[in-house]
């Protein structure tokens, strides 16, 4: 098989050579023909318009002038001198000016012919000056060669001194274009290409590197984002498809008693059509034979809890135990109180199993999982120890899917031998959709996009630490009202020690200023016993304290319907998803609920718009995306690792549509010619090989 020509190394490249290519390397990851082609320009300059220089002026960002050099002269010290020269066209003179390389300049510049130039103006002294400009003879450009719009690439100080400056590097692409014409094929399907009009592929590169107007940049940026998102979600599908296949699934055919005698009799409230929809999504994927690996989205109070309970129902009706993992004992404590109301009342077997479980209770409940006699174990990471051996599980429901990693969610998979079993993960950290698309694309993915009603909205408000007074008074006037309030402080990591000084600190003055009797207090932070943590946090639970002081350990799932306030104080030093996690905390109960941010006078751009944004909605969805935009997907939680989000052209903030339609096709191809085994698809097939098998499949949970 012959080499193809875009996998040469670079610096075969005419010039570049050895030395600017181990330059290339090194500064840009450039290492072939291929790499450069896509390295793709940062932004454009019009260079359609000539200016005049009678019209110039300094706020301009570029400007293009035609006309002559009509004098030239060194001037300064003698070791700092600089060439200026004076250039006119037929509207005036403007000076050109040269501090490096000026003798080389006064050289090579040619008097009394045309140039075309092109540069930045400058004010200096109050006159207008143009620095290092661009000089092109009229005569020696091709005019059909030029573009009217010039790429600009992100370049180097050490590649600028090799001749390697965004210009510099423009030269080597077109000279790249050219030799690689006739290699650029097309590697989309060609039905796919004429469908959807995208602009053939040579053509498209030609474009992106030395547009021929607007219009075809437009096009040709659009074909390779869709050729980039293409491939990648063909990659995720296509990993999706093998596992389908490759694995047979528990096929939980029937839904039985318990499910209906639940439903029936002892739903507490009527399901959202949300619920309602994500209730039937994973039947049909548990009754379908495949192994089904879903994640389930909902907002903070969205109800995810009990959709995962009827789940577990169906599992239970066929004859299979099911467990859920939740994050911290708190919280597995409190999905076993809430869970095992239901399971006694259908007389179902329930057990939760945390790090604190007594010896002597954990050979027992180890006996009943083996036995086959519990049918539902609750619990925290310490389920996936090695010794927790189920005779039948068939459903394995992971609470708050972030704070698990790849291998733990591994060793859940294996405790079925016989047959994985069904993966359910639930998600209050809404992800946006794009990255959902790519990151989780291995995923079958259904949402709870809807409360259960009577739900009234959080207000939101932005405070600054000058009001705390106003604040407090507030939150006594809560308190008489029979409420409860938490006050978070930050804790980003639970060994910082300022941090810890901040929550004393602040239980101080927050002591001082609720003073007992009237006002109990309790306090929870990482760096107490789990038991303390449980015992302060039961006070609460049980109403017995009015006002939780706390670090963000409560971030994840607690569910106290009386509590109506949240108070986040230096909340500017949380993340959006963050503080959106934490407000969910209030606003479960019937009465209005609030949540006061609490910051300091000066904010940065960013922590402005992360209030205004909290201030403006309770959506989920929308922080999500605001929080995607202000922070980039390569800084969401576990993105890190993943090939994905190495894109080249793509953005998975603004080509959400793009990325719909490609992940549509990839689908629809994929579900027509499985293996891309066809003729036609032959190209796409070698195309994939070979330039996406860095594609990681890190979703993956086996
Ligand atoms: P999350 O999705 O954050 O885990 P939960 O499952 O904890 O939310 O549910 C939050 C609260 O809403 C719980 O008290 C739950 O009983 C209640 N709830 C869930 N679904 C409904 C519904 N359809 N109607 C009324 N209340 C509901
Ligand atoms: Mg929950």
């Amino acid at each position: 098989m012959h080499q193809n020509i875009l996998d040469s190394p670079i610096q075969f490249l005419k010039g570049v050579g050895p030395k600017r290519a181990d330059l290339l390397k090194k500064e840009l990851g450039i290492h072939t023909y291929y790499h450069l082609l896509t390295f793709f320009p940062f932004r454009y300059v019009d260079r359609s318009t000539i200016h005049k220089i009678s019209e110039l002026r300094s706020d301009i960002p570029f400007i293009q002038l035609k006309g002559r050099i009509v004098s030239m002269a060194m001037v300064g010290k003698p070791r700092a001198k600089r060439l200026v020269a004076k250039f006119k066209d037929d509207s005036g003179t403007i000076d050109l000016v040269w501090f490096r390389g000026a003798r080389w300049f006064e050289r090579s510049l040619k008097k009394d012919e045309e140039y075309l130039l092109f540069g930045k103006p400058n004010i200096y002294k109050g006159a207008m000056s143009i620095p290092h400009p661009e000089m092109d003879l009229v005569a020696e450009t091709d005019a059909s060669l030029r573009s009217p719009l010039q790429a600009v690439y992100s370049s180097t100080e050490k590649l600028s001194t090799h001749g390697l400056n965004s210009r510099g590097i423009g030269r080597l692409l077109k000279e790249l274009l050219s030799v690689s014409k006739g290699f650029l094929t097309e590697v989309l399907p060609i039905e796919l290409v004429k469908k959807n009009a995208l602009l053939p592929r040579e053509e498209s590169f030609a474009n992106i590197h030395t547009p021929g107007g607007n219009e075809l940049l437009k096009r040709a940026m659009y074909r390779l984002k869709f050729e980039e998102l293409f491939f990648i979600q063909l990659r995720i599908l296509g990993a999706r498809q093998t596992r389908i296949t490759s694995f047979q699934g528990l096929s939980f055919s029937q839904v039985g008693d318990y499910f209906n005698a639940f439903y029936k009799e002892f739903l507490p409230f009527e399901l959202t059509d949300a619920q309602k929809r994500v209730v039937k999504e994973i039947r049909a994927d548990l009754g379908s034979g495949n192994q089904m690996n879903r994640l389930l989205q909902g907002d903070v109070g969205s109800g995810k809890t009990i959709v995962a309970f009827m789940i577990m129902l169906i599992a239970i009706d066929n004859q299979f135990q099911t467990c859920i993992m939740a994050p911290t004992a708190i919280l597995a404590n409190q999905h076993f109180v809430s869970i095992r109301e239901f399971t006694e009342a259908l007389g179902l077997k329930v057990a939760l199993l945390t790090g604190s479980s007594k010896t002597a209770e954990r050979k027992k409940l180890h006996q009943a999982l083996e036995e086959g006699s519990l049918d539902v174990l609750i619990g925290t990471h310490a389920l996936v120890e090695d010794k927790v051996k189920f005779k039948n599980l068939g459903l394995v429901v992971i609470d708050e899917q972030h704070r698990f990693g790849v291998a733990q969610r591994a060793k859940l998979w294996k405790k079925n031998p016989v047959k994985p079993p069904h993966i359910l993960v639930m998600t209050a950290t809404p992800i946006p959709r794009t990255l959902a698309m790519t990151l989780y694309g291995e995923l079958d993915v259904s949402v709870i996009d809807e409360l259960p009603p009577g739900r009234k909205p959080v207000k939101t408000i932005h405070r600054f630490d000058r009001s705390r007074l106003k604040v407090f008074s507030f939150i006594k006037e809560e308190v008489k009202k029979g409420h409860q309030v938490y006050i978070v402080y930050p804790l980003i990591k639970e060994s910082e020690k300022l941090d810890y000084k901040d929550l004393m600190d602040g239980y101080e003055s927050i002591a001082r200023a609720f003073p007992l009797p009237d006002y109990q207090l309790c306090i929870v932070h990482g760096q107490m016993k789990p038991a303390d943590k449980d015992y302060e946090m039961q006070r609460f639970v049980k109403n017995e304290a009015h006002i939780m002081v706390a670090t963000n350990v409560i971030e994840v799932g607690v569910d106290i319907p009386n509590a109506s306030v949240m108070v986040i104080e230096s909340a500017e030093r949380f993340g959006l998803s963050q503080l959106h996690q934490l407000r969910g905390r209030v606003g479960r109960g019937a009465d209005q609920s609030f949540c006061i941010l609490m910051t300091g006078e000066k904010l940065s751009n960013d922590g402005k718009l992360r209030m205004e944004t909290m201030a403006r909605t309770n959506d989920g969805f929308e922080i999500a995306d605001v929080d995607l935009k202000i922070r980039g997907p390569g800084d969401l939680e576990g993105t890190q690792q993943s090939g994905v989000l190495d894109l080249k052209i793509a953005d998975l903030v603004r080509d959400i549509q793009v990325l719909q339609l490609a992940r549509d096709q990839a689908d629809a191809l994929l579900s027509s010619d499985p293996d891309l085994k066809a003729a036609e698809n032959a190209k796409t097939s070698k195309h994939l090989e070979e330039r996406y098998r860095h594609i990681k499949d890190w979703s993956r949970i086996s």
